[in-house]
């Protein structure tokens, strides 16, 4: 048994986000088990959303890669970039291959409002713009024209703040960070002055963290705008601000703080509207050119949350761009059962469920887990929770020695499958090149946006 002297427990991560590290991290800490953590990325580059969805002038929470690389240093983790589950590799080749299988796959799109008009040039979901800005090789390509004066976000989580902070600051501000050049010269010339953030119901239901509404609203080049109006409670929101948490009674005197504040004098105003939902996105000559919203009112419902409703009374902004922020979804993975309404992977505290039947071997952590909610954070207990249920499943089973179940069986095997697998030693070498090339601009880092800048910059290194 693996942890009275047989061979190790070997297995696979797949995904290198914070939900895969923490996994890697709480089997290593496990000090009954003797385990080797093989870790696989489409990316060349790991840390996921961390890397790819963290904003730029983020930089304090991006500091937790360090855990994650105390984690990578260990001699029992291996890391595999630029090797992708269901195209260089399928399921059933890692499932030979491991006892267990993790998957740390995120939810790598995103829901849709499923209103006319979201498929009109100028209409995307926030997460391409915020792909686009972090340098993710997905998205680098895209065009966001930022000409127009009025651009609307739809949603008020964190993601919505992230994309309305970016498009409303001044762009000297993100200049220095790890933002991509390309977007930067972009935000250069920009021509937007009014950000319309949409939340479709109230100041109590805001999904934003109190730390981001402040953020937001201390802005160099741009004042944020609220009404009293919409910042008022109703009476059913009355009543959860006064049992509620924190971080609700936080978020609304802040919102009203806000409304009371006026309009302020920046050139930039973001504007966030409450208690509306777009109901079409209206174009002219095939590209966005107004969003129509509805005022909504707020109804306790049966199992207490409070959903909105519309009034039928109805408003349209003009705009160039519209972006939606309304969530991530999930992405199914070859092979693997997927919930198609929840975006999710089913499972019972991580073990992968086949008809309500747990699939032997077979486990997942963060997002893919659990849907795209929480902090950085929140990952770690999420996988504890998932690596415990591997411990569990393993634990008094005799592991007998096979062949195939060697870190260097495995890299024989990956590097056979696949040209261009960058190890942890390599993306150290892309770390430093990206660090010495954000030098020259005076900047944190300039991240490679393309694979193939990254691999050659490997090569060039290597020769
Ligand atoms: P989120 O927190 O779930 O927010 C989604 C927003 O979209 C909510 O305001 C939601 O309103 C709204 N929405 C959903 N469907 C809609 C529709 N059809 N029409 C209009 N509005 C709609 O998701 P997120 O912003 O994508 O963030 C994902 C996770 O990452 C969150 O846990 C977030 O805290 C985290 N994150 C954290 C940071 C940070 O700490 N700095 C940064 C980015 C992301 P309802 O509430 O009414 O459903």
């Amino acid at each position: 048994m693996t942890m009275d002297g047989g061979r190790p427990l070997r297995v696979a991560v797949v995904g290198s986000g914070p939900s895969g590290f923490y996994a890697a991290e709480a089997l290593f800490k496990d000090a009954t088990l003797k385990c080797e953590v093989d870790m696989f990325d489409r990316l060349p580059t790991p840390f996921g959303l961390v890397r790819g969805g963290v904003a730029p002038d983020h930089q304090k929470i991006k500091s937790v890669v360090k855990v994650y690389e105390k984690t990578a240093a260990d001699p029992r983790f291996r890391f595999y970039g630029n090797v992708k589950l269901g195209a260089d590799l399928s399921l059933e080749d890692l499932r030979r291959r491991y006892d267990a299988v993790i998957l740390a796959v995120g939810a790598e799109s995103d829901r849709r409002m499923g209103i006319p008009g979201e498929d009109l040039a100028g209409s995307f979901a926030a997460t391409e713009f915020v792909g686009w800005y972090n340098s993710h090789p997905d998205h680098r390509d895209k065009a966001f024209d930022l000409s127009a004066e009025s651009v609307a976000v739809v949603g008020i989580g964190n993601v919505a703040v992230d994309v309305a902070r970016v498009l409303a600051e001044d762009p000297e501000v993100l200049a220095k960070t790890d933002m991509a050049d390309y977007a930067v010269d972009a935000l250069r010339k920009s021509r937007v002055k009014n950000v319309y953030m949409l939340g479709r119901r109230g100041p109590a239901q805001a999904a934003f963290s109190p730390a981001e509404l402040e953020e937001l609203g201390g802005l160099h080049s741009a004042d944020l705008v609220l009404t009293p109006e919409e910042t008022a409670l109703d009476p059913e929101s009355q009543k959860d601000y006064d049992a509620g948490d924190q971080a609700l009674k936080k978020n609304v005197d802040a919102l009203q703080a806000f409304a009371k504040r006026g309009p302020g004098s920046k050139a930039r105003k973001v504007h966030l509207r409450l208690c509306v939902s777009p109901v079409e996105v209206v174009g002219k000559d095939g590209k966005v050119a107004a969003v129509r919203i509805e005022k909504n009112v707020l109804v306790r419902q049966p199992d207490g949350s409070i959903k909105p409703k519309g009034s039928g009374r109805f408003e349209t902004l003009p705009i160039g761009m519209i972006l939606r922020s309304v969530g991530y979804f999930g992405v199914p993975v070859p092979g693997v059962p997927f919930d198609s309404k929840k975006g999710v992977i089913p499972n019972a505290a991580g073990r992968v469920l086949e008809a309500g039947a747990p699939l032997p071997g077979l486990y997942v952590v963060g997002w893919a887990k659990r849907g795209p909610s929480g902090l950085i954070g929140t990952n770690r207990a999420c996988s504890a929770e998932t690596a415990a249920k591997v411990l569990e499943d393993f634990r008094g089973k005799a592991l007998a020695a096979d062949a195939e179940k060697t870190q260097a069986a495995a890299e024989a095997y990956v590097r056979g499958k696949k040209r261009d697998v960058v190890s942890f030693a390599d993306w150290k070498r892309l770390d430093a090149a990206e660090v010495e090339k954000g030098k020259a601009s005076g900047k944190i880092r300039e991240k490679f946006s393309r694979i193939s800048d990254a691999l050659a910059a490997l090569k060039a290194v290597v020769v």
